[in-house]
């Protein structure tokens, strides 16, 4: 005989999930003990919601679901967030929470950690199933990888009741219950029609632009979009997270040009990016009413949610764009000589004001000044990934600090949050054995602050920047009370990092944190350096001010 535990483990093995992220406790503990004793690597975590978070970007990475395990309740609800970033983003992962027992949760009749968590983690997940006996646990999977993976990736919830965990069955019927789907990322071929309707909008621009979205990182086929790029000759600018799928100093990059070309550009091609607020919805004043759109997408339903695109392209990236290859051999796009003259020109004016910024060295340091100092680093450590999030800490890192490999740049993504710092680093040190550089807001690495603890027990080779200004967006200056974004002034982070045995260091200057961070990176020891930004260095909600509701009495 064997049981619910023993089944699940196999399953994992036999699909070739070979890392958990958790937090242990009731009902999954002997569970996770289970799995490490079989081989499955186990991170525990802090908090629910970072380990999903490392879970999520795992998949990312990997295209492969990332596995974030919880308890019941409100574990579960922690790593609920998680599973819903991953969604949006389009991440494939798999959060499984033990639950309790349902007859009682059914009823309402009050169990430990009580809830119904199948029905809570619909409306957040791409799909949501529960295993209810121990026979089912490889179609279980087996549904939940189709699902996090097909088509346009997404978060799946997996419920996995305690009983099912205890439940025995004869080896017999386990064994045969087990199997390794087939293909569960089939690719999807774009229709020809669709091709040439693409590549025929493109033959007759003037001022094409290829954007790349964190989708086209996604789909792995660098070499293939590059090609496009190069062949055609067409500028491109990458969205955040596709950041390095060409090298940010690419020739054809219009990264430094970007308001420009967004509000110049005649036929723009979206590939794996979505209109979103991120890009103005395609709306004026950004965007030019007559941009006509090309849109490389694996969902269907994505086409014109913004804007009406003239030429969809529906299938996987690179079969689609592979196909336009075929379409569009070297010299079939005549891009206009006026289109590159005028984009390198306001390339230069930008390069030259930031490298002004950059060089600057006002005390306090201010945003511009110390990021200058990691932007060296970083181009010193080029197979380096590196995780940014927070409001300023962000808009500036995601301008200055270059990327030159493809899926090495993890930050706030479609939710533009807070609180997936602590998670992806650990995920990307964990998945790619790389080094680590999280580059943090004070306030946003309060969200997962707590996992340097998990950084120093699994002594993962992450050095995190603190651009610590002092508060949410800034710090306060004045005396009277603590405003609602300031923090406690003058805050050592770096002990936090010393409390659990890796190295802390305090910078002031921007070569005291050029120095810190090379030694960090050289060590390949968890590292936290606190950076001392000045206060009043920082706008509200950085780049994204106007997001902020004024009221009508104000206008
Ligand atoms: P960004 O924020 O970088 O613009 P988004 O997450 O908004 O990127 O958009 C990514 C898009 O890529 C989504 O619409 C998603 O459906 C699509 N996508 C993800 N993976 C693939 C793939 N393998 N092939 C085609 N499209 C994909
Ligand atoms: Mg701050």
């Amino acid at each position: 005989m064997t049981d619910g535990f023993h089944v699940l483990v196999d399953a994992l093995k036999l699909n070739g999930i070979n890392t958990i992220y958790g937090v242990a406790g009731i009902p999954i503990t002997d569970l996770l003990r289970l799995a490490q004793a079989e081989g499955i690597r186990y991170i525990g975590f802090r908090h629910e919601q970072n380990a999903g978070n490392a879970a999520a970007i795992a998949g990312f990475l990997t295209q492969k679901p990332g596995l974030c395990m919880t308890v019941s309740g409100p574990g579960f609800l922690n790593g609920l967030v998680a599973l819903a970033n991953a969604t949006t983003n389009c991440f494939p992962m798999i959060l499984m929470s033990g639950s309790s027992d349902r007859a009682i949760i059914d009823l309402q009749q009050g169990d430990y950690e009580e809830l119904d968590q199948l029905a809570a983690a619909r409306p957040f997940a791409k799909a949501a199933y529960r295993i209810n006996r121990p026979q089912d646990i490889g179609i279980g999977l087996a549904r939940a990888i189709h699902a996090a993976v097909s088509g346009r990736p997404g978060g799946v919830y997996l419920d996995i009741t305690a009983e099912t965990l205890g439940a025995v069955l004869d080896t017999d019927t386990a064994a045969k219950s087990l199997f390794r789907p087939v293909d569960p990322a089939p690719r999807q071929m774009p229709e020809s029609i669709a091709v040439r309707r693409a590549s025929e909008l493109l033959r007759g621009a003037q001022r094409p632009l290829i954007l790349l979205g964190k989708g086209a990182a996604y789909a792995q086929c660098d070499a293939e979009i590059r090609a496009l790029v190069e062949n055609t000759g067409i500028p491109f600018l990458p969205m955040s997270m596709a950041k390095g799928l060409l090298p940010d100093n690419h020739q054809l990059s219009a990264a430094a040009a970007r308001s420009y070309v967004l509000g110049n550009a005649d036929v723009v091609m979206l590939v794996g990016a979505r209109l979103n607020w991120l890009l103005s919805h395609g709306k004026q004043p950004l965007w030019s009413e007559s941009t006509q759109y090309i849109q490389l997408d694996i969902d269907p339903h994505e086409i014109d949610s913004n804007r009406p695109i003239a030429a969809p392209l529906v299938g996987d990236i690179r079969s689609s764009v592979e196909a336009l290859l075929q379409e569009l051999p070297r010299g079939s796009v005549h891009v206009s000589p006026t289109w590159i003259q005028a984009i390198a020109e306001r390339k230069a004016k930008n390069m030259e004001k930031m490298a002004q910024r950059l060089s600057a060295n006002p005390s306090p340091m201010n945003f511009s000044s110390a990021l200058g100092a990691v932007r060296k680093v970083v181009s010193d450590w080029p197979d380096a990934y590196v995780v940014n999030e927070g409001a300023n800490a962000l808009d500036f890192t995601r301008n200055i600090v270059d990327m030159s490999l493809p899926r090495h740049r993890l930050d706030s993504g479609t939710w533009g949050i807070m609180g997936i710092g602590m998670g992806y680093a650990i995920a990307a040190a964990v998945e790619t054995g790389k080094p680590v550089v999280a580059i943090e807001g004070d306030s946003a690495f309060g969200f997962s602050g707590m996992e340097v603890e998990t950084i120093c027990r699994y002594q993962l080779p992450v050095a995190i920047v603190i651009l610590n200004n002092s508060g949410i967006y800034r710090g306060d200056t004045g005396d009277g009370p603590p405003s609602p974004t300031g923090f406690v002034r003058d805050a050592r982070y770096d002990k936090m990092m010393e409390a659990f045995g890796g190295r802390g260091y305090h910078a002031t200057t921007p070569q005291e944190l050029e120095e810190a961070l090379a030694q960090a990176m050289k060590s390949g020891r968890p590292t936290l350096i606190n950076a001392v930004i000045d206060p009043t260095a920082g706008t509200e909600s950085g780049h994204i001010q106007a997001l902020n509701p004024k009221s009508a009495l104000q206008k």
